[in-house]
């Protein structure tokens, strides 16, 4: 019988709230659901919220009562914020959370290099925002209570998934014991340790990395601004790497490298946590500042994802499809993707709007987002954390020489998380005028957001079905679209027509945005009327043309939704 823990987890400064666990004695028999989703984490949060908006309705599950422990991720970028504006966070995160534009390396006591993320006028939020994962995921549990398409239930684990031809078979083990539930579809977002992966015999390829991190959050005042630091090779953590984070709260997370040799249990002992906690704070001049410990942990890094996320009837996301070092932020900033894409392939596909072709196309695009995540992760792990004598000696090269060589500091600089552009994607029209184009997004990046106004961007009014931004200064959208467009709805495919530089509404248009001093249609580099750019329902870019005509879209609209 599954005793998820009813103590509410030990922290100094967020109130953890114990759920009662859903149980199935208080509950009807249930009929077969279109989806469950195995874990709440930010993965399957997301995906619930997303597939909600779609009309999907689905069943959370989660072995525990309460929401994650420790601060785990911490640093959303401008892609999450995006995403989490979509399923109604982003104001939550936004109010809550500590937004930053720089980093900074330090080697010998001498900041060699000065990172800065650019903040453009057409962005709504910045490029990283802080604040811990207990916190996002309060939010996005808020959420999915106040969404009637989702059923969230505490304290249930999932034990065993059983496949048959057009279902699943969900076991659960609850505080009163087991019960089953058929499925449609099942999500396996359920984390690192996946028990559905396991059972499943799924093999993750990939590395792991030698040599373990240390974690933790304290309790400090310490007068320094919002910004990455890191420090290389310092006096008291030769050879090593210490990264420090300001978080919500008066927490700072201090996150260092342990010598070669040391286990995880000796690093965690709360003397060598105090004498190294101490030892970094000398180091940046606050000897002795008073500080307090709320959580910590070691991790190592690792680079291994499924080589394909969808099983039957069974699809995996976030952790529990790929495991990837956070360095570069990233983990649930690549869930977010993950869920938003998972969703709304997924939800096509329940509707009938499209074949299963759509489930493997969602695979196809995340795996090749995972190992593009490994290829540039592996290179900042080796940086922080060389593995070889060899990668150890160019990195100690790039050190030295920075303190007096310009050119090498920008070696500093690793790829942060950013979204992964669907460049190759079988959803990418390939009759359109993609290459064409001398700007703008191309196929399958994410879109370039645009201010409309003081509170207004362009990502505000986009997302949730198709979108066809249609540049024209006509008073209406020729009539063979419109027809395509009345087609394409009659078949119950969502599809938002926006006409983008008119001053006055657009008839044949659901919204007409204006574009007086031509800026919208530069930042998408169309230069005459009648030029168009359709995204898919993450927002993805599947088609643009210099010349829109019926048969166009309607060949677009075609390869994106296989049948
Ligand atoms: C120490 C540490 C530090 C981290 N720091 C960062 C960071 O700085 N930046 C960053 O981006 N990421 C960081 N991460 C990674 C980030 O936390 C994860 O990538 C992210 O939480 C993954 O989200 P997920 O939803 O896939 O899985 P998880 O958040 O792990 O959620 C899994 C969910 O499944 C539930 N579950 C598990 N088993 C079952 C079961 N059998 N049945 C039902 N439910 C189940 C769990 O209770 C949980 O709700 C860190 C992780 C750790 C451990």
């Amino acid at each position: 019988m599954h005793q998820p823990t009813t103590e509410p987890r030990p922290s100094i400064y967020y109130n953890y709230q114990v759920f009662k666990p859903w149980l199935p004695s208080a509950h009807p028999v249930q009929e077969r659901k279109k989806v469950v989703i195995a874990g709440s984490g930010p993965a399957g949060m997301v995906a619930a919220l997303e597939l909600a908006r779609h009309g999907v309705p689905s069943v959370v599950v989660t072995s525990e009562l309460q929401v994650s422990q420790g601060s785990r991720a911490i640093v959303f970028t401008r892609r999450s914020m995006e995403i989490l504006q979509q399923v109604g966070v982003a104001e939550r995160m936004t109010e809550n959370g500590l937004p930053w534009l720089y980093g900074n390396s330090f080697y010998r006591g001498q900041r060699v290099f000065r990172m800065e993320s650019a903040r453009e006028d057409d962005d709504r939020f910045f490029p990283m925002i802080n604040i811990q994962q207990q916190y996002m995921e309060e939010y996005l549990l808020d959420a999915c209570k106040a969404n009637p398409l989702i059923d969230f239930r505490w304290g249930n684990k999932v034990v065993k998934v059983e496949q048959e031809a057009d279902f699943a078979r969900v076991t659960l083990d609850t505080p009163e014991g087991e019960y089953t539930m058929e499925s449609e579809w099942v999500v396996a977002a359920d984390g690192g340790r996946s028990t559905i992966r396991t059972n499943m015999d799924l093999m993750m390829e990939g590395a792991s990395y030698e040599g373990f991190f240390v974690i933790a959050d304290i309790k400090i005042d310490l007068p320094l601004p919002t910004e990455r630091l890191a420090y290389f090779d310092p006096d008291w953590n030769p050879g090593n790497t210490i990264l420090m984070h300001r978080e919500p709260h008066g927490i700072w997370r201090v996150d260092y490298q342990l010598p070669a040799g040391e286990t995880p249990e000796e690093a965690l002992k709360p003397e060598s946590l105090k004498k190294r906690i101490d030892a970094q704070l000398a180091m940046i001049g606050h000897a002795g500042a008073k500080w307090e410990m709320d959580w910590n942990s070691v991790y190592s890094a690792r680079t291994l994802t499924l080589p394909d996320y969808v099983h039957g009837r069974v699809i995996f996301t976030g952790d529990a499809a790929h495991l990837l070092p956070i360095f570069g932020v990233r983990g649930a900033n690549t869930g977010f993707q993950d869920a938003q894409s998972l969703a709304w392939h997924l939800a096509f596909v329940v509707k009938g709007l499209a074949s299963e072709k759509l489930l493997a196309n969602h695979s196809a695009e995340r795996v090749g987002a995972a190992r593009e995540i490994i290829d540039e992760a592996g290179k900042s792990t080796r940086f922080m954390a060389p593995p070889s004598q060899g990668f150890r000696l160019l990195r100690d090269a790039v050190l030295s020489l920075s303190l007096t060589e310009e050119f090498v500091r920008p070696l500093y600089h690793w790829r942060t998380s950013r979204p992964h552009e669907y460049s190759h994607s079988a959803l990418n029209s390939t009759g359109d005028d993609n290459a064409l184009f001398k700007s703008g997004p191309a196929h399958g990046a994410p879109p370039q957001n645009v201010r409309l106004g003081a509170d207004d961007f362009l990502l505000d009014h986009l997302g949730g079905g198709f979108d066809l931004l249609y540049f024209t200064q006509a008073a209406a959208i020729p009539e063979a679209l419109q027809k395509v467009v009345a087609g394409t709805r009659a078949r119950g495919v969502p599809l938002k027509v926006i006409a983008v530089g008119a001053s006055q509404p657009v008839a044949g248009a659901d919204q007409t945005l204006a574009d007086a001093d031509g800026h919208f249609r530069q930042r998408y580099g169309v230069l005459a009327s009648g030029g168009a750019y359709l995204l898919r329902p993450d927002q993805h870019v599947c088609a643009r043309w210099l010349a829109l005509d019926a048969n166009r879209l309607q060949a677009a609209l075609n390869i994106a939704l296989p049948q």
